[in-house]
């Protein structure tokens, strides 16, 4: 069947909502969530038949058995539904199941070979694909997928933001980096991204928080892990909610609009322009800076001294972090801006030392 999502997202209320569970369990199980997400009008079911986990003993998904279970319970309440897909067996058993739309998770994202498998599978089929990012934070590797897809003829691609790994974070199980998700809709402004909190945030409460977030960011829609009963869930039972909880976050959520209205523009346009004439100065004032640091170059060359002092460049970073909190802007940032600029400093010297 075709969908044609792309086309026809604006048709859905915001946010597109895809709601179910991590993992299809039982017939019972499937059925049940399905009936009673329904109430929060889930453009899409979701439900993983075939499991990408980390460790060999954990639940791997019931595998093709479960198909006909999700096809089934979206046909009882109408809604069409979606599952992951990670070769082409996967493909041919879901598309002879009658899914509707096919995920490509983020292990697989990260395979040009499985993604290249994948998009010969489905040529000349008018599927619907959604592609999460790869599980490392890689911009052109996403973007490279979409181009695989659209090159085997499928037009109907939605791409899934569900963060990227990293070791122990204290707050995400994948963080964000939101800028990889806005590069993504620069580049291909024609895709959709739609956000998966649930595998962002890896916990319930931090669910709500990473969805608003998405929204503000005027994502198009989320993905939301929602099971009848999360703490016995198979898989990912921490960052589950019940269909329950997940009407109330919907509640919860605000939702802005995207479009400036021409009487808002007055103020708004007007702040711009003070924006674009400070951020004028702060590049005339690095222009200045690294005049300075060219001549410390030149010096450094007549006297045979390095670029890099590492007490210097430590003594600086403290005293210029130390002014965080004052200035109202957080270590991480005023780390990253100095990191940058110190970058470019050490290419300007040395382009003056060995030119
Ligand atoms: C999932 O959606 O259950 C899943 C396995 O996600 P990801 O590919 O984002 O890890
Ligand atoms: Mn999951």
């Amino acid at each position: 069947m075709k969908l044609d999502l792309q086309n026809n997202l604006k048709r859905y209320k915001r946010p597109f909502l895809i709601a179910g569970p991590c993992s299809v369990e039982s017939e019972d199980q499937v059925m049940e969530i399905a009936k009673s997400i329904a109430i929060s009008k889930p453009a899409l079911i979701r439900g993983g038949i075939w499991k990408p986990r980390t460790r060999p003993d954990s639940f791997e998904g019931v595998g093709t058995i479960g198909l006909p279970w999700l096809v089934n319970a979206g046909k009882e309440v109408g809604i069409p539904v979606t599952t992951e897909v990670a070769n082409a067996k996967h493909v041919e058993a879901a598309l002879k199941a009658g899914v509707d739309v096919l995920w490509i998770g983020a292990r697989t994202t990260v395979n040009p070979f499985a993604v290249q498998e994948i998009a010969d599978a489905i040529q000349g089929t008018e599927i619907t694909v959604m592609v999460k990012n790869p599980i490392n934070p890689d911009l052109m590797l996403w973007i490279g997928a979409f181009e695989r897809f659209q090159k085997a003829g499928i037009t109907d691609l939605i791409a899934i933001h569900r963060g990227f790994s990293v070791y122990k974070h204290p707050r995400y199980r994948n963080v964000p980096n939101w800028e990889i998700p806005i590069g993504l809709t620069e580049e291909l402004p024609e895709i959709p991204v739609i956000c998966d909190p649930s595998h962002i945030s890896g916990r319930r409460d931090g669910l709500l928080h990473v969805s608003q977030k998405a929204m503000d960011l005027n994502f198009a829609g989320l993905m939301i892990e929602t099971h009848n009963n999360p703490d016995k869930a198979w898989s990912d039972a921490q960052q589950q909610i019940t269909p329950e909880k997940l009407s109330e976050l919907l509640q919860q959520l605000i939702l802005r609009k995207a479009d400036i209205k021409v009487e808002e523009l007055d103020f708004i346009g007007f702040q711009r322009s003070k924006i674009a004439e400070l951020d004028n100065q702060l590049f005339k004032l690095l222009k200045e800076r690294m005049e300075i640091v060219r001549d410390i170059g030149l010096y450094k060359k007549e006297n045979n001294i390095t670029i890099l002092q590492s007490d210097h460049w430590k003594r600086m970073i403290n005293q210029r972090l130390s002014q965080a909190k004052e200035l109202e802007l957080t270590i991480d940032f005023l780390r990253s801006v100095l990191d940058a600029i110190h970058q470019e400093s050490i290419r300007h010297q040395t382009k003056v030392m060995n030119p």
